[in-house]
């Protein structure tokens, strides 16, 4: 009896089995090929997990599937393992998880083909043809070689008709004389008119270099701790430079889209070959280029966004995971993930090394380098001539403030400018302005589908909710007590924008946050005026603070620094030093000296003592110190089960069950904290609330989540939305 077991693209936390078709043999039936499979009344793709003797089910109630969509595997045996890890890591369901990790056009059925586009080469006969000429007759062909001899890469049918009119039969007659050659190619060549060269290793990047080098054949993880500018990507370009001469693939995760064009532009300019990039920005057609360029060892360079963690390799050989510490790769809904994390297991199941690099790493890694897990690499210095920037506060206390800026931070400004060097200020707050108040009976402008106020836009002429989208129009009176005495209060970076105008009036601002740059294609003209002087001045959101390279910025004014400083999560701390340092690591990265000065408060906050004056190093240790004693990860493990209903009582009601529930299966070690409410106990019309489940041991918690999520399946009288996080990273 031939059972095919099968992971159905459904939210559901089991297998299904089905007989084969009738016609088919058993050759067909490859793990990991998908299947269209009858699932009710409906028609649901499948990916085929396993082929077994006995069914979990009576036979009589087993069906035939449809199809078999594909002759060879999408996923093989090892992919399928760590999908599978992945669903049971995260107590997700295999076929969401199986639905996250194909790209669209494969979801929904289509053929797995690469699609490419003929190109047409000179071989070395017609390079040589090319120079010696051809007879007099034959005036087109030549003409198509001294095309061709032009451009290495290859030029298609089309763009050879393109220069030259009809010449179908001299190509034609050119292939025949063994003078042009046809290979299919799937991502145009970038024309990149600049080659770059390796640079000579400083000795703390050799030392890396080498020490990675070593470990190429086995699993090992490093942590490449360097500040920023201290040459990181260069030690990954070494790396993939010899991943790729011992023909195996280079995988490198990266946290923003914004970050991909700088980082690519770097591997593209110096390994001359397609690089499969996978982000956000792609249309479902490149998506599937990229992923099966990957999947099929055409592309030994994979770059790519969270979910490229999961794209398929022919021959893997090294794993990057570039800003190790950014939050951009938890995936903060449906299968809640870590890339991070998973690239690490993958690299231990494909028994190849992996390293993370940041210039803040996180207080996991950290550990993890103390606890020598990972094997910890430190690049101290910014290589170059490049010093690091001094750092001073500002303490608002004492420095008279006017329109979100101090005096003195006035000032720099003036000096840096009239120098021609430009000036990056950082506020995490887009919009005018935060509240709109009345002054005569206190009214607030709230959301009516959150506990939240409204942000003022004055270009849209809108009051906007940041955290569900509401929009209404600007009041011209007070809705409460009809006044005109409404005031806009605080700074977003679009009344920094105003008030720069107004100061420097002689100098160019740019503001860059998502209500600028939401048109396609305007973040990266601004991007390119930054980098050709025509804007001294730049207003920005964390959209700002990283990767980028402005090498005339030599000052850094970080605004508002408190936002941070309060947060109401044990992470806050650890952010907002991440944060300092990414802002800080943009100023003065080449010849000249940079400057950052940071507005706050509190400068007396032991925080400051120890990020500024002894290091981010000191930092993470003491840190560390306080999370032992709280014992919160990473000395504890967490899982945070959320709930959200629409109507208030529900979410308490059905997490102070699942917490009963919980706590009848009497496991030894495991902590409860809550339910509560959210810190923004309703948002978009929610109710949220939510408790956090802790343990010592990742096993204690996950013998209990085993359990306990079935349970939680099964309590349908709550009329509530809930969801589990493992390693939750944002506590609201
Ligand atoms: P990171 O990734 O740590 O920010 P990069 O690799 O981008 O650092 O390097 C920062 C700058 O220093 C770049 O302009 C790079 O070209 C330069 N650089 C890196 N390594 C060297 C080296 N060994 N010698 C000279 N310049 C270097
Ligand atoms: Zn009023
Ligand atoms: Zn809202």
């Amino acid at each position: 009896m031939l059972i095919l077991r099968v992971a159905v693209a459904l939210p559901l936390r089991r297998y299904f089995d089905y007989l084969p078709k009738v016609g088919l043999n058993r050759e067909q039936f490859k793990i990991g090929v998908r299947l269209k499979v009858p699932f009710g009344p409906r028609t649901m793709l499948g990916i085929l997990i396993e082929i077994v003797d006995q069914a979990s089910v009576e036979e009589h109630r087993l069906k035939p599937i449809i199809d078999v969509l594909d002759s060879e595997p999408l996923f093989s045996a090892l992919d399928l393992k760590l999908l599978c890890w992945v669903s049971h890591y995260y107590h997700h369901p295999i076929g969401d998880v199986l639905s996250t990790a194909l790209p669209s056009k494969l979801r929904k059925g289509e053929k797995a083909k690469l699609k490419g586009e003929k190109r047409w080469q000179l071989t070395e006969l017609g390079a040589k043809k090319a120079i010696e000429g051809l007879s007099k007759q034959a005036k087109r062909q030549i003409q198509i070689l001294e095309l061709l001899q032009q451009h290495p890469t290859g030029l298609s049918s089309a763009e050879i008709q393109q220069q030259l009119g009809n010449c179908q039969p001299a190509i034609k007659a050119l292939q025949k004389k063994a003078c042009l050659q046809a290979y299919d190619c799937y991502i145009p060549p970038t024309v990149t008119d600049k080659v770059e060269a390796p640079f000579a290793l400083q000795a703390r990047q050799q030392q890396a270099v080498t020490a990675i080098l070593s470990s190429l054949d086995k699993f090992q993880c490093f942590l490449l701790d360097g500040v920023t500018g201290s040459g990181k990507t260069e030690v990954y370009l070494h790396i993939v430079a010899k991943v790729i001469e011992l023909g195996l693939q280079a995988l490198i995760l990266v946290p923003e889209i914004g970050l991909t064009p700088q980082l690519l532009g770097r591997f593209q300019r110096r390994f001359q070959q397609p690089i499969a990039a996978l982000h956000s920005g792609l249309s479902d057609q490149e998506r599937l280029t990229a992923w099966m360029m990957a999947k099929q060892g055409k592309a030994s360079i994979v770059i790519g966004t969270r979910s490229a963690v999961f794209v398929p390799l022919q021959s893997a050989g090294v794993f990057i995971v570039d800003e190790e510490h950014d939050i951009s790769f938890k995936q903060q809904e449906g299968l809640r993930y870590s890339a991070r994390d998973i690239a690490i297991k993958r690299a231990h199941q494909h028994n190849i090394p992996i390293i993370l690099g940041s210039a803040t790493p996180s207080l996991e890694s950290m550990h993890n380098a103390n606890k020598q897990k990972y094997q910890y690499l430190h690049l101290p210095k910014r290589a170059g001539n490049a010093k690091p920037p001094e750092i001073e506060l500002l303490d608002m206390k004492q420095h008279p403030m006017k329109n979100g800026f101090s005096t003195a931070l006035l000032k720099t400004i003036a000096q840096h400018l009239g120098r021609d060097e430009q000036v990056l200020l950082f506020l995490n707050r887009r919009g005018y302005a935060p509240r709109l108040i009345c002054r005569e009976c206190g009214w607030l402008a709230d959301c009516p589908q959150c506990d939240a106020h409204m942000t003022l836009h004055h270009q849209l002429r809108k009051l906007s909710c940041h955290h569900c989208g509401f929009e209404q129009k600007i009041p011209r009176t007070c809705p409460q007590c009809e006044s005109l005495q409404l005031v806009m209060l605080g700074q977003g970076t679009e009344r920094i924008e105003e008030t720069l105008t107004k100061l420097f009036p002689n100098n160019n601002v740019a503001r860059i946050d998502r209500d600028t740059t939401r048109k396609k294609g305007v973040f990266e003209q601004q991007l390119k005026d930054i980098h050709a002087n025509k804007i001294q001045l730049l207003i920005g959101t964390q959209m700002l603070a990283k990767g980028h390279h402005f090498p005339n910025v030599t000052l850094v004014g970080i605004l508002d620094a408190d936002q941070g400083l309060l947060g109401v999560d044990f992470r806050s701390a650890e952010r907002l030093a991440q944060l300092i340092l990414q802002v800080a690591g943009r100023a003065g990265r080449e010849q000249k000296i940079g400057k950052v000065l940071i507005q706050t408060y509190y400068a007396y906050h032991s925080f400051w003592d120890s990020l500024l004056y002894q290091g981010y190093h000191r930092f993470c240790e003491l840190a560390l110190e306080e999370r032992q004693q709280a014992q919160f990860p990473p000395f504890a493990v967490q899982a945070l089960l959320r709930a959200e209903s629409t109507e208030q009582p529900f979410p308490m009601d059905f997490l102070n069950q699942a917490r009963y529930l919980a706590e009848q299966y009497a496991i030894a070690g495991i902590e409860y904290l809550g339910p509560v409410p959210s810190p923004m106990e309703r948002r978009g019309g929610w109710y949220r609330a939510q408790l956090l489940v802790q343990a010592k041991e990742r096993r204690t918690l996950h013998q209990l989540l085993a359990h306990w999520i079935i349970a939680l399946e099964k309590m349908k009288k709550y009329k509530v939305r809930w969801s589990i996080d493992i390693d939750p990273l944002e506590m609201f």
